[in-house]
């Protein structure tokens, strides 16, 4: 930290090892995370709602104050802390697996009631702390730890896609998914970020991105193959785009 700040100033993201591993998109959305909050200007004033899983280590990295929530229950946590401190940005930081299946519930009404808060979605289409197991949003026919013979949509569902249920809802004000599979995605991504901070600083309600990021322990593939698979297949399925966007100040996306 020292030495960062010695070089660049003060900066947000801490100076020390991730526990992600090595090529784990969490440690790229972590980074987005982070370089927005400083160059919107609300360091002192954001706070971190996190749920369980790889993503509940995200606060860890930043120098900035945080709140551990149970499983699922992040933007429920998000919304109290907003109600009794609306002056600060407040935004939540889940996996699919704490955000799409046990918390689905609690993420849904969050952007219906358009509760102003913000919250991110980091999708690696399983639970990768907990050894790779299926999630909502695991492709049809991929195999996991739980799904050895692949996904079997007329057993186990189909792929859930978060955004586009939000995308009708009044409530919701900005709404977006990206990927971190190329550079090209990467600065897409870190434009959403900001834009669904700044939807919150202006008081407009609730705003959601949800980011494609590869886990390569849970796909058992080396770094490359996964950010491979995770373009060819995934961002197949999950396609990148903008739902919606209210905000008054529309900058390029
Ligand atoms: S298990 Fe997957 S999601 Fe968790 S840190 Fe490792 S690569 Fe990232």
């Amino acid at each position: 930290m020292q030495e960062l700040a010695k070089i660049y100033g003060e900066t947000l993201l801490l100076d020390k090892k991730f526990s992600y591993c090595p090529g784990c998109g969490h440690g790229i959305v972590t980074r987005l995370v982070a370089e927005a909050i400083e160059a919107l200007g609300i360091r002192k004033r954001t706070i971190s709602v996190v749920g369980i899983g790889c993503g509940g280590f995200s606060h860890h990295y930043m120098e900035i104050d945080a709140i551990e929530a149970m499983h699922g229950r992040a933007p429920a946590v998000a919304v109290g802390y907003k109600v009794a401190k609306p002056e600060n940005i407040v935004y939540t930081y889940q996996g699919d697996g704490d955000c799409s299946a046990i918390g689905l519930a609690e993420l849904l009404h969050t952007a219906n009631r358009g509760m102003p808060v913000t919250c991110f979605m980091i999708n690696n289409n399983l639970f990768g702390m907990t050894g790779g197991q299926m999630s909502p949003s695991t492709l049809e026919g991929q195999i996991t730890s739980t799904t050895p013979n692949g996904r079997d949509v007329h057993q186990h569902g189909y792929p859930l896609r978060v955004p586009e249920m939000m995308a009708d809802m009044h409530g919701a004000k900005y709404v977006a998914r990206e990927s971190v599979c190329d550079a090209k995605s990467i600065r897409k991504a870190a434009s959403s970020v900001r834009k669904a901070l700044d939807c919150q600083m202006k008081g407009l309600g609730f705003s959601f991105v949800e980011f494609i990021v590869p886990c390569p322990t849970g796909l058992k593939l080396s770094v490359p193959d996964s950010y491979k698979w995770n373009k060819e297949k995934m961002v197949e399925y999950f396609k990148p785009q903008i739902f919606k966007n209210e905000m008054e100040q529309n900058d390029e996306n």
